[in-house]
Protein backbone atom coordinates (compact mmCIF):
# COMPACT_ATOMS: atom_id res chain seq x y z
CA UNK A 1 0.00 0.00 0.00
CA UNK A 2 1.51 3.35 -1.15
CA UNK A 3 1.03 6.79 -0.52
CA UNK A 4 1.47 9.70 -2.09
CA UNK A 5 1.86 13.07 -0.18
CA UNK A 6 1.63 16.30 -2.39
CA UNK A 7 1.48 19.61 -2.74
CA UNK A 8 4.51 20.00 0.00
CA UNK A 9 5.53 23.73 -0.94
CA UNK A 10 9.17 22.86 0.60
CA UNK A 11 10.19 19.54 1.14
CA UNK A 12 13.46 19.33 3.45
CA UNK A 13 15.16 16.19 2.24
CA UNK A 14 18.24 16.45 4.81
CA UNK A 15 20.09 15.46 1.81
CA UNK A 16 22.24 17.66 -0.11
CA UNK A 17 22.84 15.79 -2.73
CA UNK A 18 19.23 16.63 -3.20
CA UNK A 19 17.03 19.48 -4.74
CA UNK A 20 18.57 22.84 -4.57
CA UNK A 21 21.76 21.14 -3.18
CA UNK A 22 21.82 23.20 0.53
CA UNK A 23 22.52 21.42 3.50
CA UNK A 24 19.16 20.98 3.65
CA UNK A 25 18.65 19.62 -0.05
CA UNK A 26 15.08 21.61 -0.21
CA UNK A 27 12.69 20.82 -3.29
CA UNK A 28 9.52 22.71 -3.86
CA UNK A 29 6.09 21.79 -5.30
CA UNK A 30 6.96 18.53 -4.29
CA UNK A 31 6.04 14.80 -3.49
CA UNK A 32 7.10 12.09 -1.65
CA UNK A 33 6.01 8.58 -1.95
CA UNK A 34 5.63 6.10 1.83
CA UNK A 35 5.64 2.36 0.91
CA UNK A 36 6.23 -0.22 3.78
CA UNK A 37 7.10 2.82 6.42
CA UNK A 38 9.78 3.83 3.79
CA UNK A 39 10.12 6.54 1.52
CA UNK A 40 10.32 5.27 -1.65
CA UNK A 41 10.29 8.38 -3.81
CA UNK A 42 10.68 12.31 -3.21
CA UNK A 43 10.52 14.45 -6.34
CA UNK A 44 8.51 17.21 -7.93
CA UNK A 45 4.35 16.60 -8.04
CA UNK A 46 4.40 16.95 -11.69
CA UNK A 47 6.39 13.51 -11.95
CA UNK A 48 4.77 11.78 -8.99
CA UNK A 49 4.28 8.02 -9.67
CA UNK A 50 0.47 6.67 -9.02
CA UNK A 51 -0.10 5.38 -5.83
CA UNK A 52 -3.54 3.50 -3.93
CA UNK A 53 -3.58 6.74 -1.90
CA UNK A 54 -3.37 10.53 -1.96
CA UNK A 55 -2.46 12.76 0.38
CA UNK A 56 -2.43 16.96 -0.38
CA UNK A 57 -1.21 18.94 2.12
CA UNK A 58 -1.98 22.07 0.36
CA UNK A 59 1.58 23.61 0.36
CA UNK A 60 2.37 22.93 3.32
CA UNK A 61 6.33 22.37 4.68
CA UNK A 62 7.51 19.41 5.11
CA UNK A 63 10.48 18.43 7.58
CA UNK A 64 11.76 14.94 8.92
CA UNK A 65 10.55 13.89 12.15
CA UNK A 66 12.66 15.64 14.80
CA UNK A 67 15.42 13.51 16.74
CA UNK A 68 15.17 14.29 20.25
CA UNK A 69 18.84 12.40 21.38
CA UNK A 70 18.78 13.21 25.28
CA UNK A 71 15.98 13.05 27.20
CA UNK A 72 14.83 11.84 31.00
CA UNK A 73 11.04 10.78 30.76
CA UNK A 74 10.77 8.41 33.60
CA UNK A 75 10.07 10.22 37.04
CA UNK A 76 7.60 11.42 39.19
CA UNK A 77 6.90 14.15 40.42
CA UNK A 78 7.76 17.80 39.41
CA UNK A 79 9.61 20.53 40.54
CA UNK A 80 7.86 24.10 39.45
CA UNK A 81 8.72 25.49 43.25
CA UNK A 82 12.92 24.60 42.75
CA UNK A 83 11.96 26.63 39.04
CA UNK A 84 10.38 29.69 40.77
CA UNK A 85 13.06 29.76 43.16
CA UNK A 86 15.26 29.94 40.66
CA UNK A 87 14.04 32.33 39.00
CA UNK A 88 13.98 34.69 42.59
CA UNK A 89 17.66 33.89 42.31
CA UNK A 90 18.95 30.74 43.28
CA UNK A 91 22.00 29.12 41.58
CA UNK A 92 21.15 25.83 40.14
CA UNK A 93 23.37 22.63 41.19
CA UNK A 94 23.12 18.95 40.45
CA UNK A 95 21.54 18.18 43.57
CA UNK A 96 18.57 18.78 42.88
CA UNK A 97 17.96 15.21 40.92
CA UNK A 98 17.57 13.88 44.71
CA UNK A 99 14.02 15.35 45.05
CA UNK A 100 12.88 13.73 41.65
CA UNK A 101 14.47 9.98 42.59
CA UNK A 102 12.57 9.63 46.06
CA UNK A 103 9.35 10.83 44.15
CA UNK A 104 10.66 7.65 41.25
CA UNK A 105 10.66 5.34 44.03
CA UNK A 106 8.07 5.68 45.37
CA UNK A 107 5.75 5.59 42.20
CA UNK A 108 4.35 2.42 40.70
CA UNK A 109 5.55 0.83 37.39
CA UNK A 110 2.12 1.68 35.86
CA UNK A 111 2.52 5.54 37.10
CA UNK A 112 5.84 5.73 35.47
CA UNK A 113 4.48 4.12 32.45
CA UNK A 114 1.69 6.43 32.35
CA UNK A 115 3.69 9.57 32.52
CA UNK A 116 6.83 8.64 30.29
CA UNK A 117 4.37 7.67 27.63
CA UNK A 118 2.30 10.99 28.17
CA UNK A 119 5.72 12.99 27.42
CA UNK A 120 6.39 10.92 24.51
CA UNK A 121 2.66 11.71 22.92
CA UNK A 122 3.44 15.33 24.10
CA UNK A 123 6.52 15.35 21.72
CA UNK A 124 4.80 13.47 18.83
CA UNK A 125 2.11 16.55 19.07
CA UNK A 126 5.56 18.97 18.61
CA UNK A 127 6.88 16.58 15.14
CA UNK A 128 9.61 14.34 17.32
CA UNK A 129 9.05 11.30 15.86
CA UNK A 130 12.69 9.66 17.53
CA UNK A 131 13.51 10.22 20.95
CA UNK A 132 16.75 8.70 23.56
CA UNK A 133 14.92 8.32 26.92
CA UNK A 134 17.65 7.30 30.31
CA UNK A 135 16.99 6.39 33.25
CA UNK A 136 18.58 8.18 36.22
CA UNK A 137 15.72 9.31 38.76
CA UNK A 138 15.54 5.25 39.91
CA UNK A 139 19.29 5.02 41.51
CA UNK A 140 18.97 1.53 42.81
CA UNK A 141 19.08 -2.03 41.35
CA UNK A 142 15.53 -2.25 41.00
CA UNK A 143 14.59 1.19 40.09
CA UNK A 144 17.23 1.87 37.21
CA UNK A 145 16.29 -1.70 35.74
CA UNK A 146 12.23 -1.29 35.66
CA UNK A 147 12.93 2.49 34.62
CA UNK A 148 14.24 1.34 31.55
CA UNK A 149 11.49 -1.45 31.19
CA UNK A 150 9.48 1.61 31.29
CA UNK A 151 11.71 3.55 28.63
CA UNK A 152 11.82 0.40 26.17
CA UNK A 153 7.75 0.00 25.72
CA UNK A 154 8.42 3.51 23.87
CA UNK A 155 11.89 3.55 22.02
CA UNK A 156 14.56 1.59 20.84
CA UNK A 157 16.57 4.12 22.27
CA UNK A 158 17.32 3.87 26.16
CA UNK A 159 20.18 4.77 28.25
CA UNK A 160 20.97 3.71 31.51
CA UNK A 161 21.74 6.59 33.43
CA UNK A 162 23.08 4.73 36.94
CA UNK A 163 25.50 7.20 37.35
CA UNK A 164 23.62 10.33 36.92
CA UNK A 165 24.10 11.30 40.80
CA UNK A 166 25.32 9.66 43.91
CA UNK A 167 22.14 8.99 45.95
CA UNK A 168 21.79 9.68 49.41
CA UNK A 169 22.23 6.20 51.17
CA UNK A 170 25.68 6.23 49.32
CA UNK A 171 26.29 9.75 50.17
CA UNK A 172 29.24 8.56 52.33
CA UNK A 173 31.17 6.48 50.03
CA UNK A 174 30.75 7.41 46.86
CA UNK A 175 33.09 4.58 45.32
CA UNK A 176 30.76 1.73 46.95
CA UNK A 177 28.07 3.69 44.59
CA UNK A 178 30.07 3.30 41.15
CA UNK A 179 30.46 -0.26 42.25
CA UNK A 180 27.14 -0.61 42.25
CA UNK A 181 27.11 0.93 39.06
CA UNK A 182 29.22 -0.54 37.36
CA UNK A 183 28.52 -4.32 38.78
CA UNK A 184 24.72 -6.01 39.88
CA UNK A 185 23.03 -2.81 38.82
CA UNK A 186 24.95 -2.88 35.09
CA UNK A 187 23.84 -6.51 34.72
CA UNK A 188 19.81 -5.83 35.51
CA UNK A 189 20.07 -2.72 33.48
CA UNK A 190 22.21 -4.04 30.42
CA UNK A 191 19.19 -6.59 28.66
CA UNK A 192 17.28 -3.37 28.61
CA UNK A 193 19.74 -0.45 27.21
CA UNK A 194 21.50 0.43 23.66
CA UNK A 195 23.45 3.19 25.46
CA UNK A 196 25.32 4.02 29.05
CA UNK A 197 25.99 7.88 30.24
CA UNK A 198 27.18 9.41 32.93
CA UNK A 199 26.84 13.19 34.31
CA UNK A 200 30.50 14.08 34.30
CA UNK A 201 30.31 16.94 36.69
CA UNK A 202 31.50 19.04 40.11
CA UNK A 203 28.75 17.07 42.20
CA UNK A 204 28.30 14.09 40.29
CA UNK A 205 31.00 11.80 38.87
CA UNK A 206 34.68 12.72 38.57
CA UNK A 207 36.76 11.64 35.29
CA UNK A 208 38.43 8.65 37.18
CA UNK A 209 34.45 7.31 38.24
CA UNK A 210 32.98 8.34 34.70
CA UNK A 211 35.66 6.65 32.81
CA UNK A 212 35.38 2.93 34.45
CA UNK A 213 31.37 2.95 34.19
CA UNK A 214 31.57 4.26 30.88
CA UNK A 215 34.22 0.99 29.66
CA UNK A 216 31.87 -1.28 31.97
CA UNK A 217 29.04 -0.50 30.18
CA UNK A 218 31.01 -0.82 26.71
CA UNK A 219 32.32 -3.73 27.89
CA UNK A 220 28.74 -5.26 28.13
CA UNK A 221 27.91 -4.14 24.85
CA UNK A 222 26.41 -0.79 25.75
CA UNK A 223 27.51 2.46 23.90
CA UNK A 224 28.87 5.34 25.55
CA UNK A 225 27.67 8.59 25.76
CA UNK A 226 28.22 11.39 28.41
CA UNK A 227 27.21 14.60 30.05
CA UNK A 228 29.94 17.01 29.66
CA UNK A 229 31.23 20.41 30.25
CA UNK A 230 27.57 21.87 31.84
CA UNK A 231 27.98 23.60 34.86
CA UNK A 232 32.41 24.69 34.02
CA UNK A 233 35.12 23.31 32.67
CA UNK A 234 35.92 19.36 32.90
CA UNK A 235 37.28 16.50 31.80
CA UNK A 236 34.12 15.16 30.21
CA UNK A 237 34.68 16.09 26.22
CA UNK A 238 38.32 14.53 26.72
CA UNK A 239 36.96 11.33 28.30
CA UNK A 240 33.92 11.19 25.69
CA UNK A 241 36.60 11.21 22.84
CA UNK A 242 38.83 9.34 24.96
CA UNK A 243 36.45 6.24 24.86
CA UNK A 244 34.81 6.48 21.48
CA UNK A 245 31.28 7.69 22.78
CA UNK A 246 28.91 9.06 20.14
CA UNK A 247 27.88 12.02 22.06
CA UNK A 248 29.31 14.62 24.51
CA UNK A 249 25.94 16.60 25.47
CA UNK A 250 25.65 19.95 26.98
CA UNK A 251 29.55 21.69 25.69
CA UNK A 252 28.56 24.99 27.36
CA UNK A 253 32.48 25.32 28.97
CA UNK A 254 34.89 24.26 26.57
CA UNK A 255 38.68 24.41 25.94
CA UNK A 256 40.52 24.95 22.13
CA UNK A 257 41.65 21.29 23.08
CA UNK A 258 38.04 19.71 23.76
CA UNK A 259 37.17 21.42 20.56
CA UNK A 260 39.62 20.10 18.99
CA UNK A 261 39.27 16.52 20.03
CA UNK A 262 35.18 16.66 19.18
CA UNK A 263 36.48 17.58 15.57
CA UNK A 264 39.33 14.77 15.17
CA UNK A 265 37.45 12.14 17.14
CA UNK A 266 33.61 12.92 15.14
CA UNK A 267 32.08 12.39 18.42
CA UNK A 268 29.01 14.55 18.27
CA UNK A 269 28.58 17.64 20.52
CA UNK A 270 24.70 17.55 21.90
CA UNK A 271 23.68 20.92 22.84
CA UNK A 272 20.46 21.27 24.73
CA UNK A 273 19.82 24.88 25.23
CA UNK A 274 16.39 24.63 27.01
CA UNK A 275 18.86 24.04 30.07
CA UNK A 276 20.22 27.38 29.77
CA UNK A 277 17.11 29.06 29.36
CA UNK A 278 15.45 27.22 32.00
CA UNK A 279 18.52 27.72 34.70
CA UNK A 280 19.03 31.67 32.96
CA UNK A 281 22.66 30.29 32.44
CA UNK A 282 24.96 31.30 29.20
CA UNK A 283 24.59 29.20 26.48
CA UNK A 284 27.04 27.22 24.47
CA UNK A 285 28.66 28.75 21.43
CA UNK A 286 27.59 26.46 18.97
CA UNK A 287 29.03 29.04 16.21
CA UNK A 288 32.63 28.12 17.71
CA UNK A 289 32.03 24.07 17.05
CA UNK A 290 30.26 24.46 13.58
CA UNK A 291 33.30 26.62 12.45
CA UNK A 292 35.39 24.31 13.79
CA UNK A 293 33.89 21.22 11.77
CA UNK A 294 32.09 19.57 14.77
CA UNK A 295 28.56 17.61 14.07
CA UNK A 296 25.91 19.47 16.32
CA UNK A 297 22.82 18.13 17.72
CA UNK A 298 20.12 20.13 18.89
CA UNK A 299 18.11 18.05 21.78
CA UNK A 300 15.26 19.10 24.67
CA UNK A 301 16.84 17.27 27.50
CA UNK A 302 13.72 17.21 29.12
CA UNK A 303 13.30 16.78 32.50
CA UNK A 304 11.65 17.67 35.92
CA UNK A 305 14.52 19.68 37.20
CA UNK A 306 16.87 21.94 34.66
CA UNK A 307 14.70 22.11 31.38
CA UNK A 308 10.99 20.31 31.52
CA UNK A 309 10.16 21.30 27.87
CA UNK A 310 9.54 18.23 25.40
CA UNK A 311 9.41 20.95 22.61
CA UNK A 312 12.00 20.29 19.98
CA UNK A 313 10.66 23.45 17.83
CA UNK A 314 10.70 25.24 20.93
CA UNK A 315 14.65 24.42 21.05
CA UNK A 316 15.15 25.09 17.37
CA UNK A 317 14.14 28.41 18.34
CA UNK A 318 16.62 29.02 20.79
CA UNK A 319 19.64 27.67 19.37
CA UNK A 320 19.02 30.29 16.01
CA UNK A 321 18.21 33.35 18.67
CA UNK A 322 20.58 32.77 21.40
CA UNK A 323 23.24 30.27 19.63
CA UNK A 324 24.28 32.01 16.53
CA UNK A 325 23.08 29.18 14.29
CA UNK A 326 20.97 29.79 10.82
CA UNK A 327 17.32 28.23 10.62
CA UNK A 328 19.03 25.52 8.21
CA UNK A 329 21.41 25.03 10.71
CA UNK A 330 19.46 24.70 13.36
CA UNK A 331 16.96 22.54 11.85
CA UNK A 332 19.39 19.97 10.38
CA UNK A 333 21.13 19.85 13.92
CA UNK A 334 17.53 18.54 15.39
CA UNK A 335 17.38 16.05 12.86
CA UNK A 336 20.50 14.76 11.31
CA UNK A 337 22.32 15.99 14.24
CA UNK A 338 20.14 14.01 16.26
CA UNK A 339 20.44 10.65 13.99
CA UNK A 340 24.25 11.07 14.30
CA UNK A 341 24.59 11.31 17.50
CA UNK A 342 22.38 8.10 18.15
CA UNK A 343 23.88 6.76 15.29
CA UNK A 344 21.13 6.55 13.19
CA UNK A 345 21.22 6.64 9.45
CA UNK A 346 17.71 5.56 8.40
CA UNK A 347 15.75 8.98 10.69
CA UNK A 348 16.62 12.70 10.43
CA UNK A 349 16.51 13.01 6.71
CA UNK A 350 13.76 12.03 3.81
CA UNK A 351 15.75 10.72 1.29
CA UNK A 352 14.81 7.10 -0.71
CA UNK A 353 15.12 4.26 1.98
CA UNK A 354 15.14 6.64 5.34
CA UNK A 355 11.89 6.08 7.44
CA UNK A 356 9.10 7.97 6.50
CA UNK A 357 9.47 10.04 9.61
CA UNK A 358 8.02 13.39 9.16
CA UNK A 359 6.17 16.67 10.18
CA UNK A 360 3.65 18.64 8.18
CA UNK A 361 3.83 22.11 8.98
CA UNK A 362 1.37 24.82 9.25
CA UNK A 363 3.47 26.98 7.86
CA UNK A 364 5.62 27.31 3.72
CA UNK A 365 8.89 27.08 4.72
CA UNK A 366 10.77 25.36 7.33
CA UNK A 367 12.03 29.10 8.57
CA UNK A 368 8.75 29.59 10.15
CA UNK A 369 10.78 27.03 13.15
CA UNK A 370 12.31 29.35 14.28
CA UNK A 371 10.67 32.66 13.07
CA UNK A 372 7.01 31.62 14.86
CA UNK A 373 8.75 30.79 18.17
CA UNK A 374 6.00 28.98 20.10
CA UNK A 375 3.38 28.89 18.05
CA UNK A 376 2.37 25.29 17.74
CA UNK A 377 3.18 24.97 13.61
CA UNK A 378 3.44 20.99 13.53
CA UNK A 379 0.30 19.61 11.73
CA UNK A 380 0.38 16.52 11.59
CA UNK A 381 3.37 13.68 12.70
CA UNK A 382 4.03 10.55 10.42
CA UNK A 383 6.22 7.87 12.29
CA UNK A 384 7.11 4.68 9.90
CA UNK A 385 4.78 5.94 7.34
CA UNK A 386 1.56 6.43 9.51
CA UNK A 387 0.20 9.65 11.03
CA UNK A 388 0.45 9.48 14.76
ZN1 LIG B 1 20.45 15.28 30.60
Amino acid sequence: MSTLLTGVGELVTGDPSLGDGSLLGLLHDAALVVDDGRVAWVGRSVDAPACDDVHDVAGAAVVPGFVDSHSHLVFAGERSAEFAARMAGERYSAGGIRSTVAATRAATDDQLAARAGAHVAEMRRQGTTTVEVKSGYGLTVHDEARSLQVAAALTPETTYLGAHVVPPEHADDPGAYVDLVTGPMLDACAPHARWIDVFCETGAFDADQARAILLAGRDRGLLPRIHANQLGHGPGVQLACEVGAAAADHCTYLSEDDVDALASTGTVAGLLPGVEFSTRSPYPDARRLLDAGVTVAVATDCNPGSCYTSSMPFVLALAVREMGMTPAEALWATTRGGAASLRRDDVGHLAVGARADLAVLDAPSHVHLAYRPGVPLVRETWVGGVRA
